[in-house]
């Protein structure tokens, strides 16, 4: 067997691209993308990168550059990204024999042994990347080294245009002469290379390792006895030792969690009752989505007498049923077109979104009318 390639396919600030597929208005402007309660910048558009919005930062301190600079804040719309994230990976993982869903906008391919079918693995980055660009309307860039580490590297390189030479969106790390690999690990932040934490980057750069490549050199043992084993690993991905191989079966979930922060002061139990109510029903939904069962935890137990509502009895191939046509339902008519009866009451606890574009891709109201 030959040695292992993979590849990275990475949507360049994925939200944002979401939502200039169907605001084309957008491109060029400086664009964010707000957290939940429209809090913080969650994605930012090179635009607002230029006008130094960080990552994380809290909307009332970029407020004004609205006015200033013309900086649109639009609220976070998940369903929108996750959909166009599916379709995307749907894509990419068409053009390799194994894929890893990484994060929602990031998948890791395997690109071992495509030879002699492929034999230029940049030209066949270009075409994934055209190819998602042309279905989708995301832009992409696209990473290929010898480890999973090197093709996240490799990845950076091609979308920073590392070494001061466009790299058109892809970089094939494979491709090039180690000590050419080596010019350009010399280039980038020991800071950038996965794995490495903000904590971390500065133990290291007190050390004196300040690059990816001063990191690929270090001694392995001694980063082990002195660091950590996963950084031990890590320097010899660097060297092309491959430590962490494709994770191809997606662990079923050990839990879920819907939790959202509440758009005002909750201050009538009721008002509390009914989003607990709502936020059990969002997460019972994405469970029968997966096939999986719950199993119940009691936690705080209290006194008899205090009832608590049994949400999840004994079930029966009925109810199943029953389920399975209200998950039908409200995945073809939109969320909440159905639901259980003790969701209701006014719903002053809901998120706070201001500027939340239309669920486009996923909701028949919504679809863009094209005329
Ligand atoms: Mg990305």
């Amino acid at each position: 067997m030959s040695a292992q390639v993979f590849a990275l396919v990475d949507g360049n600030n994925m939200y944002v691209s979401c939502e200039r597929v169907f605001r084309p208005d957008l491109i060029g402007k400086p664009v964010i993308v707000l957290s939940n309660n429209d809090g913080c910048a969650v994605a930012r558009s090179q635009e607002a990168k230029d006008l130094n919005v960080k990552m994380g930062q809290p909307w009332f301190q970029i407020r004004h550059l609205a006015e200033s600079h013309g900086l649109i804040a639009l609220s976070s719309n998940y369903a929108l990204y996750a959909d166009m994230s599916s379709r995307m990976m749907a894509i990419a993982g068409s053009f390799a024999p194994q894929q890893e869903i990484y994060s929602i906008d990031e998948t890791f391919l395997d690109f071992s042994n495509l030879a002699p079918a492929v034999p230029n693995l940049t030209v066949y980055g270009h075409t994934i990347r055209d190819r998602i660009l042309a279905w989708i309307g995301i832009p992409t860039c696209v990473g290929i080294g010898p480890t999973k580490t090197l093709a996240k590297l490799s990845n950076h390189i091609a979308k920073k245009n590392v070494g001061g030479r466009n790299w058109g969106g892809v970089c094939d790390l494979t491709a090039l002469p180690e000590p050419e690999v080596d010019a350009l690990l010399a280039q980038i932040a020991v800071g950038e290379v996965w794995g490495v934490g903000r904590r971390l980057r500065d133990r290291l750069t007190a050390d004196g390792i300040n690059t990816a490549l001063a990191l690929k050199r270090a001694d392995p043992t001694f980063i082990r006895s002195t660091v950590s084993v996963v950084l031990e690993r890590t320097v010899r991905e660097l060297n092309g030792v491959v430590c962490y191989p494709l994770e191809c079966e997606s662990q079923p979930q050990k839990q879920i969690v819907c939790s959202r922060s509440f758009g005002a002061p909750v201050m009538a139990f009721d008002d509390l009752a009914v989003a607990l109510r709502d936020f059990a029903a969002t997460a019972a939904g994405r469970m029968r989505k997966q096939n999986l069962k719950a199993g119940v935890m009691l936690v705080e137990l209290q006194a008899e007498g205090v009832v608590q509502e049994d949400l999840f009895a004994p079930t029966s191939s009925k109810r199943d049923r029953l389920m399975a046509a209200l998950d039908a339902v409200n995945d073809r008519f939109g969320r909440n077109t159905v639901r259980v009866g003790s969701i209701e009451g006014h719903q002053a606890w809901h998120m706070s979104q201001n500027a939340k574009t239309p669920s486009y891709t996923t909701d028949w109201g919504d679809l863009p009318v094209v005329r």
